[in-house]
C-alpha cells in the first residue's frame, strides 16, 4: 500500500493566521485539526469534555475510501498492524445458521484500490490522535473541557474545564468547528439561532458491543475458525441481527448487535452507552442459533456494553457565520453501513481543502458553504442507506422475509444485495468516491458560484 507523506503541507494562504477551534476530539475532531494542519494551518485547538481519548471498545470497518483519508492524514501506519483484512462477507440467517450469502471481497481491492478492513475502535482514534500529537506545533488537544455555549456573531465559545470554578470563560476563534456528536450544543445554539429545536430522535434501536480474546474461544473450533477467517458473520432475524468480525491481527473477536431499544427506553437517561446486563442480552438472542449462543455466552459479565442508537432528521444547513457542523453532529447516522467515523473523516478531509483554499478571511463563510455543497447530499444519502438496510435486514412478515433470503440468493447472479454495504451499487457510491479529488476538482466552479450568490444578497 502507498502512504502520503508525512510531512506538514503549507499551502494555506491563510494558514499561519486564522485560529481554528474545534468542538470535539472525537474521530471527526481529531481529523479535522490534523487535517488543518497538513494543510498548513498553523494555530488549531480542540476542546474535548472527555478526560482522555475515551471509551472506544469495539470495532470499526475501515471501508476504502477511509483507508484512503487516513493514508492521506499519513496515520496509516499507526493502524496498520491492528486492521484485518476482510475477504469474504456471510449472511446467515438467525436461527438455522444457513449462509444466505457469502459475497468475496477481492473485488474490493481491483475496484476500489484499497482492502475492505476492520479494525479496533481505539487504534483508529490512537492514530489520529498520534497524528496530532506528532502535529502539536499546530494543534493542542484540551481534554476534560467543555464547550457550554457559542456565539455566533463574534465567533467564540464558552469553556470549562473540568474542576475550574465560575461559568466558564470565552475563547474566540476565527472558525469554530462543531465537532461534538449526536448530542452537539452547537447544532442546538444553530438551531435555537432559527427558533428551531433540537430534533435528535430515538431509532427504537439498540446496540451491544462486546469483544471476546482469541483465547477464550480456543476450546472451541467452530469460534475458533470464525475468528481467524478474513470474513465478517451478519446474523439476521426478526428485529435484530448481530454482526462480527476478527480485529487486531485476529486476537480479538469483536460482536456488534442491534436490537429493539427496551433497556434505555424503560429508563430514560441522557447517556446513551451504559453497561449492560448478560442475561438480558442472552434473552433477546435466545432464539438464535446455537453457535451466536455460543459466542455471547462466553462475555464475561460485566463487559457487555449497550449503546442507544439515535439519529437526527436531516439539517436546513450546517453553516452559520463562521461557524460549522461535522459528523455526527449534523449527520448521525445509524451503524448498519459501517460509515458513521468514515464520513466524519470525510468530512474533515474536505474542510480541510476548502479553507486551505482562501485567502481572504472575508471568503470563510463561503469556503464553509461550499464544503457543505460537497457533503450534505452524499452524507445524507448514505444515513437513508444504512436505515434502508436496518428495515430490510430486520423485516417481521415471514413472505417478506422469504422473498428477501432469495434475494440474498440471487446476488452470485448479479441481484442486488438487500444488505446494502454488501451491495455493489452502494460500495460504488461509497468506497469509489475521493472526496478530496471531488473537492479539488469542483472547487473553482463552486467558489465562482458561491462569490456570485454573496455579492447577490449584499446588493
Ligand atoms: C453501535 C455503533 C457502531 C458503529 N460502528 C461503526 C463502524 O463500524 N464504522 C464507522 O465508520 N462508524 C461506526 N459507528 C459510528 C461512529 O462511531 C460515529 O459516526 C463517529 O464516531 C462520529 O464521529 P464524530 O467525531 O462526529 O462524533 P463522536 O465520535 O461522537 O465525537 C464527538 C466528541 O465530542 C465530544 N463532545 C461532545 N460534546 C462536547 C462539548 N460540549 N464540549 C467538548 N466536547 C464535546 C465527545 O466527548 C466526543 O468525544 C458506529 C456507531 C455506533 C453507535
Amino acid at each position: 500500500m502507498t502512504t502520503t507523506t508525512s510531512s506538514m503541507q503549507t499551502h494555506a494562504p491563510l494558514g499561519s493566521t486564522l485560529r481554528i477551534a474545534i468542538v470535539g476530539g472525537g474521530m471527526g475532531g481529531l481529523a479535522t485539526a490534523l487535517g488543518l494542519a497538513r494543510n498548513g494551518f498553523t494555530h488549531i485547538t480542540v476542546y474535548e469534555a472527555a478526560k482522555d481519548l475515551g471509551f472506544v471498545g469495539a470495532g470499526i470497518q475501515v471501508a476504502p475510501n477511509l483507508a484512503r483519508q487516513l493514508q492521506r492524514l499519513g496515520v496509516w501506519e499507526h493502524l496498520a498492524t491492528d486492521a484485518v483484512k476482510l475477504e469474504s462477507a456471510d449472511v446467515r440467517a438467525c436461527a438455522s445458521n444457513e449462509v444466505l450469502v457469502r459475497v468475496p471481497l477481492a473485488h474490493v481491492t481491483e475496484r476500489y484500490g484499497q482492502p475492505h478492513r476492520v479494525a479496533h475502535r481505539s487504534a483508529l482514534a490512537n492514530a489520529l490522535f498520534q497524528g496530532c500529537r506528532e502535529a502539536a506545533s499546530y494543534v493542542t488537544v484540551h481534554f476534560n473541557t467543555n464547550v457550554l455555549d457559542v456565539d455566533f456573531g463574534d465567533p467564540r465559545i464558552l469553556v470549562k474545564e473540568r474542576g475550574e470554578p465560575g461559568n466558564g470563560r470565552w475563547v474566540k476563534a476565527d472558525i469554530i468547528i462543531g465537532a461534538d456528536g449526536i448530542k452537539s450544543v452547537i447544532r442546538k445554539q444553530m438551531l435555537a439561532k432559527h427558533g428551531e429545536e433540537d430534533r435528535a430522535q430515538d431509532t427504537g434501536q439498540a446496540s451491544y458491543r462486546i469483544m471476546l480474546n482469541r483465547t477464550q474461544m480456543q476450546d472451541d473450533p467452530e469460534l475458533l475458525a470464525l475468528v481467524d477467517a478474513n470474513s465478517s458473520f451478519r446474523w439476521i432475524g426478526p428485529r435484530r441481527h448481530v454482526i462480527a468480525y476478527p480485529i487486531s491481527d485476529h486476537t480479538i473477536f469483536n460482536i456488534s448487535t442491534t436490537q429493539p431499544d427496551i433497556n434505555f427506553a424503560a429508563a430514560p437517561t441522557a447517556t446513551y452507552t451504559t453497561r449492560a446486563d448478560k442475561q438480558a442480552m442472552l434473552n433477546v438472542f435466545q432464539d438464535f442459533c446455537d453457535v451466536v449462543q455460543r459466542m455471547l455466552k462466553m462475555v464475561p459479565e460485566g463487559e457487555v456494553c449497550e449503546w442507544k442508537l439515535r439519529v437526527h432528521s436531516p439539517l436546513e444547513t450546517w453553516v452559520e457565520g463562521k461557524v460549522v457542523l461535522l459528523g455526527d453532529a449534523c449527520h448521525p447516522t445509524l451503524p448498519h453501513l459501517g460509515q458513521g467515523a468514515s464520513q466524519a473523516i470525510e468530512d474533515a478531509a474536505v474542510i480541510s481543502v476548502v479553507l486551505s483554499r482562501i485567502d481572504d478571511p472575508a471568503d470563510i463563510n463561503i469556503a464553509l458553504r461550499i464544503y457543505q455543497r460537497l457533503r450534505k447530499s452524499r452524507t445524507e444519502f448514505l444515513v437513508s442507506q444504512a436505515a434502508a438496510a436496518g428495515r430490510a435486514l430486520h423485516l417481521t412478515d415471514p413472505e417478506a422475509q422469504a422473498l428477501r433470503d432469495e434475494a440474498f440468493r440471487q446476488v452470485a447472479n448479479g441481484g442486488p444485495n438487500p444488505d446494502k454495504w454488501l451491495d455493489r451499487q452502494v460500495q460504488d457510491f461509497v468506497y469509489g468516491f475521493d472526496c478530496v479529488a471531488d473537492a479539488e476538482r469542483q472547487w473553482v466552479k463552486l467558489f465562482a458560484q458561491e462569490k456570485s450568490s454573496a455579492n447577490e444578497r449584499s446588493v
